[in-house]
């Protein structure tokens, strides 16, 4: 970390230097994976060399115009002019919080707002990145389900909120943005496609240059994506277990009807890992409910045999949420419990949590069924296939 950055400097972005103007009809260059990008220049009748370069332009230079790309010939910035797009999101409101995160909304074309969280720290700098409007799994505990699901994002409107976020909080000042967490709005899974070419675009050497082992997918769980999920990615993966038993589990989080714990700790045993990497289990501890000296025992059990890291999240309050956070002492017995049995435990720091910018404190109830009047909430024991959300999307 360098010395003379400040530790928390307060967010200043010039509206003018973020300015962007999204075009929806357009076709949006950062939908495309590298590899997408060198054949629709192709179809232009570009040379191979372009993509490089345009890549270069929007993921390191972070261009917002192509007229700034002045290595490329002119009659192709016309085209690209003409034809294409480099935003379908801007930047919204920003909520900085006391310990530093800032909660930064962003809002696409259609008026639909997404979330993502910068959480700075001493030795890294962490995004909190959104996959869909709202979510439709529906746990009880969080507030985005309340929101249901509006749709999924695109691939660019994932990747903007980095580039976006790279813009607004700049290296000489901040320090680099080294790890990317896939936990805010939304179930990654359910909109595996365009999660799956996001994190290409995230980890590509010539573009954002972000390290596999520092990208996170946090997943409820849904067992028919995770079987692909390891062959399709090296990024690490998070399972949000959240309960020891089928029935608590099934009451807090619908999906756990569909798959419940022991074959989602089945298949998690039989999906490929790489070497020395560890499945990251977050459990929400809710006082009264999960936290219980008996759920750590259990939590043990589910998980032994895997090679896991168990994080463990107080539960963050929100409006109308009707649970508890822990009682005093009860974390540390809890941690304690699980050291004992050699288990890998950490405690989610509780980071913008004044802000409604810690986990499970993103999106609005309401917010996107007022604007956008399209809100979509399956019934709890199909919460898994796609039809939601392409109905959603549609
Ligand atoms: N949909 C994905 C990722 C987003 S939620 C998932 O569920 O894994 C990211 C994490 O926040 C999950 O582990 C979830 O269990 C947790 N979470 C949700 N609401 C919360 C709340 N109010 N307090 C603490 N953690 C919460
Ligand atoms: Fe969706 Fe995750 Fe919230 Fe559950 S915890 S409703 S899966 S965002």
């Amino acid at each position: 970390m360098n010395p003379h950055i400040d530790r928390y400097p307060a967010p200043d972005p010039s509206p003018e230097a973020l300015a962007v103007a999204p075009s929806p009809d357009k076709v949006q260059l950062k939908d495309f994976t590298r590899s997408e990008l060198d054949a629709y220049l192709a179809e232009l009748g570009e040379k191979k060399f372009r993509g490089e370069q345009i890549w270069n332009w929007m993921y390191v230079r972070l261009a917002s115009s192509f007229d700034e790309m002045t290595n490329l010939s002119k009659s192709l910035r016309t085209t690209l002019n003409e034809k294409c797009s480099l935003h379908r999101v801007s930047p919204g409101q920003m909520h900085p919080s006391p310990d530093g995160a800032v909660k930064c909304t962003f809002v696409c074309t259609d008026g639909a707002e997404v979330e993502s969280v910068w959480i700075p720290n001493e030795d890294r700098n962490t995004l909190c990145v959104s996959s869909q409007v709202g979510c439709a799994i529906g746990c009880t505990f969080c507030q985005t389900a309340k929101m249901g699901l509006l749709r999924n994002l695109t691939v660019g409107e994932i990747v903007e909120q980095i580039v976006h976020i790279r813009r607004m909080f700049p290296i000489e000042k901040y320090g680099r943005l080294t790890n990317i967490v896939m936990m805010g709005m939304g179930e990654p899974l359910h909109n595996y496609d365009n999660v799956i070419k996001a994190l290409h675009v995230m980890t590509s050497d010539k573009g954002l240059n972000l390290s596999n082992r520092k990208v996170t997918v946090s997943t409820s769980g849904l067992v028919n994506r995770l079987q692909t999920f390891g062959h399709d990615t090296n990024v690490n993966l998070a399972v949000s277990l959240n309960a020891t038993t089928n029935a608590v589990r099934s009451e807090i989080m619908p999906i756990n009807r569909r798959w419940p714990i022991e074959v989602l700790l089945e298949t998690l045993r039989n999906i490929p890992l790489q070497a020395r990497r560890r499945i990251t289990f977050e459990y929400v501890l809710l006082g009264g409910l999960t936290d219980t000296l008996d759920d750590a025992d259990r939590l043990a059990k589910l998980v032994r045999g895997i090679p896991a890291k168990i994080n463990l999240i107080p539960w963050n309050p929100h409006p109308g949420g009707e649970f508890q956070r822990p009682a005093p002492g009860r974390v540390g017995e809890f941690v304690e419990r699980l050291r004992k049995k050699d288990l890998n435990v950490t405690v989610r720091e509780t980071r913008g949590l004044d802000t409604m910018a810690a986990c499970g404190q993103l999106g609005k109830p309401g917010l996107g069924k007022r604007k956008m009047g399209r809100a979509v909430t399956p019934p709890a024991q199909d919460v898994t296939g796609a039809t939601p959300v392409e109905e959603a999307a549609s």
